[in-house]
């Protein structure tokens, strides 16, 4: 069993959780602009509303509207239902069941004493940070469970007694959890080897198709196809194409905005 890419899927997940959450409240737009970059503008935007509200001293609850992504949501709700379960079934099979505090003592100091200590250890025991609870670690989330079941298919904390192995059993259920959500949020946030060509949305310089590149762990990048001879003022690729990397895109949003207003108005005038 391939648990190299098992962890892998596992971290994507992690990784990408807070992209597909503020997924979840943006227009599904898979190709333009990039999920991340939407999220920056979001956030910019709301900090901006932020401060509006707090100079006028205004109280108002911001509202928390349905989900505009339904893939999105489909996602967040498969991946946290399943992995959620997953972690249960692993603590269940692998975690050793917390001390069990003494209830009486001999009646003697000493026996008071060591009923103590004993509770004290059962208490730290009980509590260890890296135990799983059966139901109450669901609300620390999908981030928390995925780092619990990584811990057990890695074979950490062996040595001292707290974690037994996963069975090969189990191995594979997880395998197949990570690899199937790993794939799902990634497909609906765009994220893959292939690029995509942005549709009806021509280089503002020459006209040309723009495609998007977003590699698993790397920011979106996008190209011009028409290769040196394009005007954009931006820096080559390897294959000479004008490329537009993490840090240019904003430009970019900016300068096909104000060309999809030009053609706008245009059509507006022509009409
Ligand atoms: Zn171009």
């Amino acid at each position: 069993m391939n648990t190299a890419d098992t962890r892998a899927n596992l971290r994507i997940i992690r990784q990408y959780w807070g992209d597909l959450m503020a997924a979840l409240d943006a227009d599904p737009q898979p190709v333009w602009p990039p999920q991340r970059l939407t999220t920056e503008m979001w956030a910019r935007r709301d900090a901006e509303a932020a401060a509006e509200r707090a100079e006028r001293n205004s109280d108002a609850l911001g509202d928390s509207p349905a989900p505009l992504n339904l893939d999105a949501a489909q996602a967040v709700e498969d991946i946290t239902t399943a992995v959620l379960a997953l972690a249960d079934q692993v603590a269940a099979a692998t975690q050793r069941p917390a001390i069990q505090p003494p209830h009486v003592h001999d009646g003697t100091p000493g026996g008071a004493r060591f009923a103590a200590d004993l509770r004290a250890a059962a208490d730290l025991d009980r509590t260890d940070p890296r135990r799983w609870h059966y139901n109450a670690s669901w609300a620390n989330g999908v981030h928390w469970a995925c780092v619990y079941i990584d811990g057990r298919v890695a074979g950490d904390d062996l040595d001292d007694g707290l974690f037994g192995p996963l069975s090969e059993h189990l191995l594979r259920e997880v395998a197949v959890f990570a690899d199937n959500s790993a794939r799902q949020l990634l497909r609906v946030l765009g994220i893959g080897t292939r690029s995509t060509v942005i549709p009806d949305r021509p280089c503002p310089w020459c006209g040309a198709e723009l495609r998007m590149h977003q590699p698993i762990d790397e920011p979106p990048t996008v190209t011009c196809s028409t290769g040196p001879s394009c005007t954009a003022p931006v820096g080559q690729d390897d294959r000479g194409r004008r490329v537009w990397a993490w840090h240019d895109l904003a430009q970019l949003a900016h300068a096909l905005d104000a060309a999809e207003r030009r053609h706008t108005t245009t059509e507006g005038n022509a009409a």
